[in-house]
């Protein structure tokens, strides 16, 4: 399997797995990442 591919300030990478078929992870996709801002602002988490 893939490692997420972004790499922090730090100059870590991101330890997390890749989605398959995917060079970055949940949290880094940024399908996903459209996805869940999506669903905060439906969910109304303010
Ligand atoms: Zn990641």
């Amino acid at each position: 399997m893939n490692q997420c591919s972004p790499i922090r300030a730090t100059g870590d990478r991101c330890r997390a797995t890749a989605l398959p078929n995917r060079p970055q992870c949940f949290a880094h996709d940024p399908e996903n990442r459209e996805r869940a801002t999506e669903a905060r602002r439906k969910g109304g988490g303010a």
